[in-house]
This record gives structure tokens, C-alpha cells and sequence, in this order.
């Protein structure tokens, strides 16, 4: 029998390229820099604690909204890093994952015939979830080495079918922070067009030389009108256990918990009461997470500084761009794969995050390994 062809929602759409690399890492046994995960453990505390909880039989479905130990100290973690005073009650809502809360914000946003304002290089999750809300990405290239946004330019690509802009600092894949002058220009774009924005920011505790993370939450006429996404993956070192959490104002967060609770309707509770636990009895945690990252991008940067590659400077985030110009004749994705496979390095190739591929010859290094891992790479790196 003839099987009908079945029509693709997302035609065009690839695998990942951080499932692409880490694949082939592994096939040809290469040191993982690609795909941006710690190779250390979550804290112990944390283990404990929630195994804890599965032991002492908290093994049911937590509150949609999630548990209420967890709400309050996310309330004041918050107040904490951001001085806002957000009541977690009507305005956090766990979520699996940051990426679970920026597709549910998306959703939330997005109608058919809607654009949404996104820069390249772009986190890979934005578009798909913008498309199959019925909406379309304007894409906005941003060029190295120091990838600022041009404000004028924005408020250009603003159209009468503009709801959202996405907003991604620290950004991934690049290392750079927006600031307070960004934060002040998208500020009167956003209110003055009566727009949303989504503010990505799962680096938030992770920003290096001094320099402040500017949080949509230090900016309350702007938070009024935005979805923040936060990643416990990333502060506790749990990447796996997909643990996130989105912070926006009442009238908003009744919108996204009506969507929420029909994508997961809750999130895994032994999770929720462990890091209710750690924030509670560790709260120095998210404020020591700057030094120990900068520490590693130090330590990474020393150890490639007598390579031929050019870095870039990184701000934020556990990623380094480096230039391999000097290197290779390559595009960036086929110098990526003959680094694994010849070199035994991954990395990730910075195209696929552009609408129009980009022609610079940069990618991107994750440096949230040991020390180890970071000398092994940088002396193939050096070889080069
Ligand atoms: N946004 C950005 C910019 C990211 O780098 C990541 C990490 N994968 C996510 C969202 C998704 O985070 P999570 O793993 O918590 O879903
Ligand atoms: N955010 C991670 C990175 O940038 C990857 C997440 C994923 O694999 N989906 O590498």
C-alpha cells in the first residue's frame, strides 16, 4: 500500500546542532567543549536533599504553579540579586526547564500573522516554537566581535505585526552582556509600541570582571510588560534534570499558567523540594557562581593565549568565541566536524543560529569543565 505523504510542520527544521556535536564527540571519543553542559557535579547538599524527599515519599504531582517551598525562595532569591519585590504566588511559575518556559511564553504571545523580534546568532528554540504558534521571526544579524544591538535598527523592523522581542544576556552563543544603556533604549521600544519581550536569561549568575547582569527585574516599568525565563540546570549544575522557572507580572503569569498546565502541569517535586532546600540553607550559592566561572574562562584563556586562534572577549555565560582565520580555509561547521573527527576537539560552529548563515570563521567553546579537560583541550587547540 502507498503511504500518504505526511506535510511537515517545521520543514526545514534540523537536529540540533548541540545533538549533532555531542554525537559525533562521542562516536570519535573527542574532548566535549560543544554542547554547553558542566562536566562537574551538582552539589551534594542538593543529591541528598532530594533523594530525601523521594525517600520520604514526596512522589506526587507538585501544584501546577509549583511548590510552594520552592515559589517562596525563588521570590527571594530574586529580591535578593534584583531587589524587586515580585510576589512568587501570582508571578513565578515552575517550569521543566528554561526551555519549557520559553515555549510557554511563546505560546502565551504569539498568534497567527504575529513577528516576533528576534537577533542572530539566536538561541535554536525561539524560532520553531514562534512558527508553530502561527507566528514569524524578524530576524536581526548582529556582527562580531562585540555583537551589540543597534536600537535604530530595531525600532526599524518594528511593524504593526510586532507583539514580542526575544532578549537572550548573558548571551549564549556569544559571551556578551547587554546594559544599562540597552536596557534603557529597549525600555522605551517596548512601552512605546506596546510590545512584550522575553528576556532569556539562564546565565543570570554568571557574568565576569565586576560586570552586572542587568536583569529585566531591575527595570519595573519594562518587567511589566515581559516574561524573564530563569535555568536551575545551569546555577546547580544540573543540565539533566531540566528544572526552570519564569518570572512576569500577574495578568501575564494567569496567561502562561493556563498553557503551562496543559504542557506539563507540573514539574518533578522531589526536584522542587530539594532546591527549595538549597536555596534556603545555601543561599551564597548564585553569588559565588561568577568567580568560579571566571576562574575557568581565565584558566582557558591562558592555557589557548600561544594558540593561532583569536578569542574573543567573554563577558557572561560558560562559552568562548574563538576566531580559527589563521587556521583553516573552512566554514565554520566543516571546521567543526574535522576538529572532532582529526583533532579531537568539539566545538560549536555559530551559523546555525543565523537566519543567513554568517561567514565568519568563530565558534564557540564551552569552558564549564575541569581543569583537566580545559589543559587537554587547549593543548590540541595549540597544536593547530
Ligand atoms: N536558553 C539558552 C540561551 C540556553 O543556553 C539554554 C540552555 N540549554 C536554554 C535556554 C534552555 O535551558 P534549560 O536546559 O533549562 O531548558
Ligand atoms: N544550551 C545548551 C548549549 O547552548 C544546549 C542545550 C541543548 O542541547 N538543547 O549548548
Amino acid at each position: 500500500m502507498k503511504r500518504e505523504i505526511f506535510e511537515s510542520k517545521l520543514p526545514d527544521l534540523k537536529t540540533s546542532i548541540f545533538t549533532e556535536m555531542s554525537l559525533l564527540a562521542n562516536q570519535y571519543g573527542a574532548i566535549n567543549l560543544s554542547q554547553g553542559f558542566p562536566e562537574f557535579d551538582t552539589p551534594e547538599f542538593l543529591k541528598s536533599s532530594i533523594v530525601k524527599a523521594i525517600g520520604d515519599g514526596k512522589n506526587q504531582y507538585a501544584p501546577s504553579a509549583g511548590m510552594p517551598d520552592l515559589l517562596e525562595q525563588i521570590g527571594l532569591l530574586i529580591k535578593r540579586h534584583y531587589q524587586l519585590a515580585v510576589n512568587p504566588k501570582s508571578c513565578v511559575t515552575v517550569t521543566s526547564g528554561a526551555t519549557e518556559a520559553l515555549w510557554v511564553a511563546i505560546q502565551t504571545l504569539v498568534s497567527r500573522g504575529d513577528e516576533v523580534i528576534v537577533f542572530d546568532p539566536a538561541y535554536d528554540s525561539y524560532e520553531p516554537a514562534v512558527e508553530l504558534a502561527g507566528g514569524r521571526c524578524v530576524h536581526i544579524p548582529l556582527a562580531s566581535p562585540d555583537y551589540r544591538i543597534d536600537w535604530e535598527k530595531v525600532a526599524d523592523s518594528i511593524s504593526s505585526r510586532t507583539k514580542a522581542i526575544i532578549i537572550n544576556s548573558p548571551h549564549n552563543p556569544t559571551g556578551t552582556l547587554l546594559s544599562q544603556q540597552d536596557l534603557i533604549q529597549l525600555t522605551k521600544l517596548v512601552v512605546d509600541n506596546k510590545l512584550y519581550l522575553i528576556s532569556d536569561e539562564v546565565y543570570e549568575y554568571m557574568t565576569f570582571d565586576g560586570l552586572r547582569h542587568e536583569s529585566v527585574l531591575r527595570y519595573p516599568e519594562l518587567f511589566e510588560r515581559t516574561f524573564v525565563v530563569s535555568s536551575f540546570g545551569k546555577t546547580f549544575h544540573c543540565t539533566g534534570w531540566k528544572m526552570g522557572y519564569c518570572t512576569a507580572p500577574a495578568y501575564l503569569t494567569e496567561e502562561f499558567r493556563k498553557i503551562h498546565q496543559y504542557v506539563t502541569f507540573s514539574s518533578f517535586t522531589p526536584a522542587q523540594l530539594g532546591l527549595a532546600d538549597i536555596l534556603a540553607q545555601f543561599p551564597e550559592h548564585t553569588l559565588a557562581l561568577n568567580d568560579f566561572y571566571q576562574a575557568k574562562r581565565d584558566f582557558l584563556h591562558t592555557a589557548l593565549s600561544s594558540s593561532r586562534f583569536k578569542l574573543l572577549p567573554s563577558a557572561g555565560t560558560y562559552f568562548m568565541l574563538v576566531d580559527y582565520s589563521e587556521i583553516s580555509e573552512l566554514n565554520d561547521v566543516e571546521f567543526c566536524h574535522w576538529l572532532t573527527k582529526e583533532k579531537g576537539v568539539a566545538a560549536i560552529p555559530l551559523s546555525p543560529f543565523y537566519q543567513h548563515s554568517s561567514a565568519d570563521k568563530i565558534i564557540r567553546l564551552c569552558f564549564a569543565k575541569n581543569k583537566d579537560t580545559l589543559k587537554l583541550a587547549a593543548d590540541k587547540l595549540s597544536l593547530l
